[in-house]
């Protein structure tokens, strides 16, 4: 069979790897795009209908920027294919809890979202419970002490038809796309990379890896070490009072206790739905893709509806209408690693977003694709580096 030979092959087409093709094409770049599936679909970690965006990250400063040029790109895709991709129903995040709390890591998740949309300039308001109460009474039963951090300029977007709208555009502007190939080796050499994919095989002078929960299965060392696919499960609940959530009703996340999975976030209806979607957390246990459990159980459906909804939200019925499992690459600190790989210089790995990669992924890929043509990107990307894991970095023998 005749090798294929490309400038830049983007190993993954799902969040990272459709805005990074998106991009690379957009500036013309021979490219092609690998994906043992069929994008958008629903096995890895970009299904569900919604994803929040917020402008203020209390994940920390180093996701603000990118969220920001996300939110325009959303914009200009919407513009240019007539897909609507970003709704900006505003975001609500609170804390109604005794204790301390924790979000992806980070401790005072509010807090710290607060005090970064302050240090931004980032339109918001800071709500106390009783003004939480009044304005969004499905939030009636949080605490006398809950804090509220609200973004007009947050909301959702919509992961299937973002990552659509871009492999369509990349493939109109001259991206090759191939799906229902598997990578299964990487192989460095002088001139580049070669890749395994099904029998075939594939040069390129750089390889891009987006691969989500497969990474460390493909990269290996030192990503076997630091990433963990850690299961969430998605529910819709259906509504006994629509009338709780009108439109427009932000996302949310709301901290109500001290661990990770004492937290729920969820959605407002979406049009002609009867139910939201709301889901928690879940890092205790690691699994692999092949083991992954696809399958939520009804005892699943009860204990987050007993956990999370039970005095937390109003107007929500113990029904769920429909669940989806779905997986979180994440890193020792939560944060993200996009780095070259340490033993494939040719070789730049982005897909360990750690569960909150969703909302930065179409400027992730415009900053790879600079960083391609351009040697740099606008966007500073250093924060997300390999370096902040010395003992796990250590140098072949
Ligand atoms: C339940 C849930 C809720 C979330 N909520 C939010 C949210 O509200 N806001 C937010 O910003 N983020 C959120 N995230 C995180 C965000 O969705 C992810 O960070 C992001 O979608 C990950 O994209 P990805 O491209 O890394 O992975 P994926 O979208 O999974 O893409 C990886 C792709 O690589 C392909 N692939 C893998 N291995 C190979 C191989 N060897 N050869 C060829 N193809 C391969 C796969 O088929 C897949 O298409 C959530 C994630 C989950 C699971």
């Amino acid at each position: 069979m005749a090798e294929l030979h490309y400038d830049v092959a983007v190993v993954g087409l799902g969040a990272m790897g459709a805005a990074t093709l998106y991009q690379l094409a957009k500036r013309g770049v021979n490219v092609v795009g690998v994906d043992r599936f069929a994008p958008p679909h629903d096995q890895g970690s970009s299904h569900g209908d919604t994803r929040i965006t917020r402008q203020a990250v209390g994940e920390g400063d180093a996701y603000a920027p990118l969220v920001r040029r996300a939110q325009q790109i959303w914009r200009e895709l919407e513009a240019e294919t007539g897909a609507e991709l970003f709704e900006q129903c505003g975001v609500l995040v609170m804390t109604s809890s005794k204790t301390a709390t924790s979000h992806h890591g980070t401790a005072d998740f509010t807090e710290r979202t607060l005090s970064q949309a302050r240090r931004y300039g980032i339109e918001h308001e800071q709500l106390n419970a009783e003004q939480i109460r009044t304005r969004f009474p499905q939030f009636a039963p949080v605490l006398d002490n809950a804090t509220g951090y609200f973004e007009p300029g947050g909301g959702y977007v919509r992961p299937e038809r973002c990552i659509d709208s871009q492999l369509r555009l990349a493939q109109q502007l001259g991206a090759a796309v191939l799906t229902g190939v598997t990578v299964s080796q990487l192989d460095s050499t002088a001139d580049g990379v070669t890749l395994s994919a099904d029998g075939q095989t594939l040069r390129a002078k750089q390889v891009i890896v987006c691969a989500g929960m497969w990474s460390a299965e493909l990269l290996g060392a030192p990503f076997d070490a630091l990433l963990r696919v850690c299961r969430q499960k998605l529910y819709w609940f259906e509504l006994a009072q629509p009338s709780i959530f009108p439109v427009p009703s932000p996302t949310f996340i709301l901290a109500h206790g001290p661990t990770d999975e004492d937290l729920c976030y969820g959605f407002p209806p979406l049009a002609g739905e009867n139910c939201i979607k709301i889901a928690t957390e879940h890092y205790a246990t690691a699994t692999t893709p092949a083991q992954l459990n696809r399958d939520v159980s009804a005892e699943e459906c009860a204990q987050m509806f007993a956990s999370q909804l039970v005095g937390k939200l109003a107007g929500v019925l113990p029904n769920a209408v429909k669940t989806a499992v779905c997986s979180y690459t994440v890193t020792p600190d939560f944060n993200f690693i996009i780095d070259q790989h340490p033993h494939h210089p040719a070789v730049t790995v982005v897909s360990a977003c750690s569960g909150h990669g969703f909302k930065h992924s179409a400027a992730i890929g415009e900053a790879l694709a600079q960083q391609v043509v351009d040697g740099r990107s606008e966007l500073d990307l250093s924060a997300f580096s390999l370096a902040r894991f010395p003992a796990a970095v250590k140098p072949l023998l």
